[in-house]
Order: structure tokens, then C-alpha cells, then sequence
């Protein structure tokens, strides 16, 4: 039995309050994934802060037509929001592709951001992380990798980041909204996961007495054509093999504007300006999109088990755009790989 204390914070500045004094502290949203890490023994906080009374739960329509979703909004009341099924297509989709039911009800907009990798070795405390204890080393660079990274790897980590929503979030260029000690600052999507480089422990640039309060989108939503595609190995209840987000701005069949993003493949959610570029003013054909593909995977590297992820990705981005072109929001695919 680990001892560990429970308390509610009743504002974001009694959050922030609560969170500053313990450096042992944590805050709990849905519990969907830190309860998971605290029974493994990953994650011991001294504290837990329940934020989930906070009243960060409503979406609504900034000045400039997007929208601000507060940071304790369920997963599912997300996907289902009329606002998002209309204008933000790809993001419902993304949401319904992860986890369960019961879990997308329980999981917090910020948490799902904040969720850790699913490589089993940080949940084995038996095996050598750097993740969970910098400097031990990884265990999964010459071990069991086939769910890893491709791109963006370093000596220290080869994990990927789980999240499905955080994929059309970085495509739909979305804002983190924070506010920690010393005010509220705001922080674009792609800025907000990291590479491992030599310090694999974090995941991302909030700081540990900040907390996530919203996160906005733009007024462009690619309603017409986007798309939404995760290969797994089951059609539910399995984090991607990749996933790929992907949005067009059409006019006729000639590409105005494109957003491509990928997921299960890196430590954060994977999106190149370039690869985008690629699309732009050309037409919607399997040339354009493969010669995209190809620029977004151009430094991707495999390991032992997990090599086929290159090509798998790369079929995936172009029937991805595909179907984005063809106003398909999504297509779910439990294809088996060997
Ligand atoms: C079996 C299973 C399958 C899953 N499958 C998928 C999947 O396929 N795709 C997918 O995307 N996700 C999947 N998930 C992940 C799930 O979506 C996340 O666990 C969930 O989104 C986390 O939200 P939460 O509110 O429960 O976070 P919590 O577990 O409460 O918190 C997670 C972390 O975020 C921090 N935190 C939470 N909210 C805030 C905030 N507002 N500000 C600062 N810090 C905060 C906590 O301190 C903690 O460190 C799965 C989870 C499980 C258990
Ligand atoms: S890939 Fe990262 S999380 Fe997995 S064992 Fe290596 S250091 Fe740990």
C-alpha cells in the first residue's frame, strides 16, 4: 500500500496554488490514465489535486468563429458536440477512434494531451527506462519495438505518443491555453509535445505547476474534406499502429490549402510544413499524394520489428488523402500485420 493525499481544488488559482506548494503533487482529471500508472507503480505522487470540478467544461465560439474547448470537457461530450461534428469533422473522428465508450467518457480534453506512452517497458519497473528513470537506459531499442517510433527517435527513447485526438489537433492547428504562477500563456499544438532528444522524461513544455485550461481552434475546420485513418490490430481498444490526419481546402480538384498529420509513429503528434507544401496547387491524384508521403517520411527509420511501419504509413497517407478528397471523415481499419 502507497500512502498518497487527496484533495479538490475549487479554482484554478487554488489549482495552481495546491500544485506550487507540493512538487510531489499531481492533478487528476478523469484518472483514465494516472490511476492506470499509479497501480503499476510508474508514477507515486505524494498528492493528488482532483481538478475535475473545475468549471472548465464548456465550448464555445471565440470572436474570431473558432472555438475554445475547456481542458475538462469528456472526450465523448467533445466528439459529440454539434459545434465539432459540423465544423471540425476530423477531430470527432479522431476522438471515436480511441480508447472505449466507458473511457471516452471519463477522459478529460487536457488529460488526453498529458496521457503517457503505452511502451510496455516504462510500465515493466523491472526493465531499464530513461523514460521513468533518466539515465537507466531503454530497453526497447534493441527489444521488443514493433509498436515504436520511426521518426523523430533518439539514443535515449524510441516511444510514441498514444493520443489519437492530439493528431487532428496539430493538423487543425490548434492553441494550448496554460496558466501556471505567473499568469496564462498560450502555447501552439505543435509546440507542445517533444522530441525525447536526452531528456525522454518529458513529454511535453508545460511546466509541472501549470495547469491546462482550454484549448482553441481556428475558425477553418476543412468541414468538406478531411479525413481521419488509425491501423491497429484491433478495431477497438488498441492505440495506432499509425494514424494519419488529413484535411484539404479544394477547389475543384486542384489543392488550395493541406494538412497532413501522423500519428503512432513519433514521440508527438507528427506534422511537417513541407509535406503540406507538396499538395499545395497540385491535383488530387495517388501521384501527388504518394510524393507527399514520401517528403513527410523522407528521414523515417525502423527498428528490428517495427521497419513495415514505414511502408504501412505511407500506403496509409495516401488513402488517408484519398478519402479526404472524396469528403470521407473516416474509415477504421483493423488490418492484421504480421
Ligand atoms: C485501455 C485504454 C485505452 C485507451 N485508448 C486510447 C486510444 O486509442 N487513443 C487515445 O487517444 N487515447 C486512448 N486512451 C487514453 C485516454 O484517452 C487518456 O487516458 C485520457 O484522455 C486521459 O484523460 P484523463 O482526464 O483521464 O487524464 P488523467 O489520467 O486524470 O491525467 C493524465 C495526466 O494529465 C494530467 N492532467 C490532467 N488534466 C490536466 C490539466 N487540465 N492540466 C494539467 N495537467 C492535467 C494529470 O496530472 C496526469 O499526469 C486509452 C486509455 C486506456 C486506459
Ligand atoms: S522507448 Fe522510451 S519509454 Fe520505452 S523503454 Fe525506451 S526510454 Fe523507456
Amino acid at each position: 500500500m502507497i500512502d498518497f493525499q487527496y484533495t479538490r481544488a475549487d479554482t484554478i488559482a487554488d489549482a495552481i496554488r495546491q500544485i506550487s506548494a507540493n512538487t510531489e503533487a499531481k492533478f487528476i482529471a478523469g484518472g483514465t490514465n494516472l490511476i492506470d500508472l499509479m497501480k503499476e507503480d510508474v508514477e507515486r505522487p505524494a498528492r493528488l489535486i482532483d481538478i475535475s470540478r473545475l468549471p472548465l467544461k464548456s465550448v464555445e465560439e471565440t470572436a474570431n468563429r473558432g472555438l475554445r474547448i475547456g481542458a475538462l470537457v469528456p472526450n465523448s461530450d467533445l466528439a459529440y458536440h454539434p459545434l465539432i461534428a459540423q465544423r471540425y469533422p476530423m477531430l470527432a473522428s479522431a476522438i471515436l477512434a480511441g480508447a472505449s465508450a466507458q473511457l471516452r467518457n471519463m477522459a478529460s480534453t487536457g488529460g488526453n494531451l498529458l496521457q503517457r506512452t503505452r511502451c510496455a517497458y516504462f510500465y515493466d519497473t523491472t526493465s531499464p527506462c530513461n523514460k521513468r528513470e533518466p539515465g537507466s537506459g531503454c530497453s526497447a531499442i534493441a527489444g521488443l519495438n514493433r509498436g515504436h517510433a520511426i521518426l523523430g527517435t533518439s539514443e535515449a527513447c524510441i516511444a510514441t505518443h498514444p493520443s489519437d485526438m492530439c493528431v487532428a489537433l496539430v493538423a487543425l492547428d490548434a492553441t494550448v491555453h496554460v496558466v501556471g504562477p505567473t499568469g496564462a500563456r498560450a502555447i501552439a499544438f505543435a509546440d507542445f509535445h517533444r522530441l525525447p532528444e536526452n531528456t525522454p522524461q518529458r513529454d511535453t513544455n508545460l511546466e509541472r505547476n501549470e495547469i491546462i485550461t482550454a484549448i482553441e481552434l481556428p475558425a477553418r475546420g476543412f468541414a468538406a474534406n478531411c479525413s481521419y485513418l488509425k491501423i491497429r490490430d484491433r478495431l477497438s481498444y488498441a492505440f495506432a499502429l499509425v494514424s494519419v490526419a488529413a484535411a484539404l481546402e479544394l477547389e475543384g480538384d486542384t489543392i488550395k490549402a493541406a494538412r497532413l498529420a501522423l500519428g503512432g509513429v513519433a514521440h508527438k503528434p507528427w506534422r511537417d510544413p513541407s509535406a503540406e507544401a507538396e499538395l499545395q496547387g497540385q491535383t488530387t491524384n495517388p501521384s501527388t499524394f504518394t510524393r507527399a508521403a514520401n517528403v513527410l517520411l523522407r528521414d523515417a527509420r525502423g527498428f528490428e520489428h517495427n521497419a513495415f511501419k514505414i511502408d504501412l504509413a505511407r500506403s496509409a497517407i495516401v488513402r488517408t488523402l484519398t478519402q479526404a478528397a472524396s469528403g470521407i471523415p473516416q474509415s477504421q481499419s483493423s488490418k492484421k500485420i504480421a
